[in-house]
């Protein structure tokens, strides 16, 4: 059904089987592989939630606001550059067209059993198993994982908000409206990997809401994949970073690919404030990187990886 406005789209949604559509980038293909079969689906196309708007200190991105639109807007380019290389580095032109704001946060993991109904998995069907954790698991998370899941979180942009402290206003049933901060919104999979976000399934996202600083201003997104076309990161981070008479004053680090939600690296940001920024202390804070791993039997090279790749990131924005 095609809703007339943001609360009719929540009472639709509030019905058995209801489930929110907008690009459809990747609902689509997951109702292709049977991946998802909803009963209903809540077509939000229609509803006015596609503006960009820069001021009052914060970058407001409506839900329905395109990939494409977002990383070609000027004050995205010159102020939360970080925002706009992980959007460049997400997918093909084609899927950026489509793709909206609040359906990046929302997408699924790539984990191939989870993609294939031929194997069990449990964030796919709940205490089915997990085939991953002694099977194909290179592409899988070292941090945040559970002895039910160990699927990595897919989303360039969530690492690049969540480095820029971004909330998510969401709306519920009945008009109530919150703001969840980023780093809230997903999940670790626990005893419930089925579940990936903290939105109830009829809470809808209005808007995400990133705060203006000094550091986005200075920020960097680095994706390292196994090929330059379109993939899904082995490892990226995102870091920002303000300094002040040649010390850091604020910096903020995060990473993809290797955590089963949008990763913070509060460790390197530990190490690296006050100090000035030369090679050495780069060095020092990078290698801090990854604290609590714990490596699946083929992906431990991502703890080395996610190392090496934060110290270029810092470098870069150092520089
Ligand atoms: Fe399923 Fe998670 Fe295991 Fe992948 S890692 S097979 S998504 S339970």
């Amino acid at each position: 059904m095609r809703p007339a406005s943001v609360d009719a789209a929540v009472t639709a949604a509030a019905a058995r089987g209801g489930k929110y559509i907008a690009g459809g980038t990747d609902l689509m293909q997951l109702m292709k592989d049977n991946v998802e079969a909803p009963d209903r689906l809540v077509d939000l196309e229609p509803l006015p939630l596609t503006r960009i708007v820069a001021d009052n200190g914060s970058l407001r991105l409506e839900a329905l606001a395109r990939m494409s639109d977002v990383a070609a807007h000027p004050a995205v380019h010159e102020r939360f550059p970080v925002i706009r290389q992980a959007l460049l580095a997400s997918a093909s032109r084609q899927i950026r067209n489509m793709g909206t704001m609040g359906g990046n946060l929302l997408q699924r993991t790539r984990c191939g059993y989870f993609r294939d109904t031929g194997f069990a998995c449990n964030k796919r069907q709940p205490g089915s198993g997990c085939p991953a954790i002694n099977g194909e698991n290179r592409l899988l998370a070292i941090l945040g994982g559970s002895t039910q899941c160990i699927a990595s979180h897919p989303s360039d942009l969530a690492v690049a908000l969540l480095a820029l402290d971004a909330t998510v206003e969401v709306r519920g049933p009945n008009g109530a409206q919150r703001s969840v901060p980023l780093h809230d919104f997903h999940r670790e999979p626990g005893d419930t990997p089925q579940i990936d976000t903290n939105l109830a399934p009829d809470e809808m996202i209005l808007a995400i809401v990133v705060p203006e600083t000094p550091a986005a201003r200075r920020s960097h997104y680095l994706k390292v994949r196994d090929r330059t076309s379109f993939a899904f990161a082995l490892v990226s981070v995102a870091v920002a970073m303000q300094t002040s008479h040649g010390t850091i004053q604020d910096v903020r680090v995060a990473a993809g690919g290797v955590g089963t939600r949008p990763w913070r690296l509060p460790e390197v940001e530990a190490a690296l404030h006050g100090k000035k920024p030369d090679d050495q202390v780069l060095r020092e804070a990078a290698a801090q990187a990854g604290q609590g791993a714990r490596p699946a039997s083929q992906n431990a090279f991502k703890l080395t990886l996610l190392r090496r790749t934060v110290l270029r990131a810092l470098q870069t924005v150092a520089a």
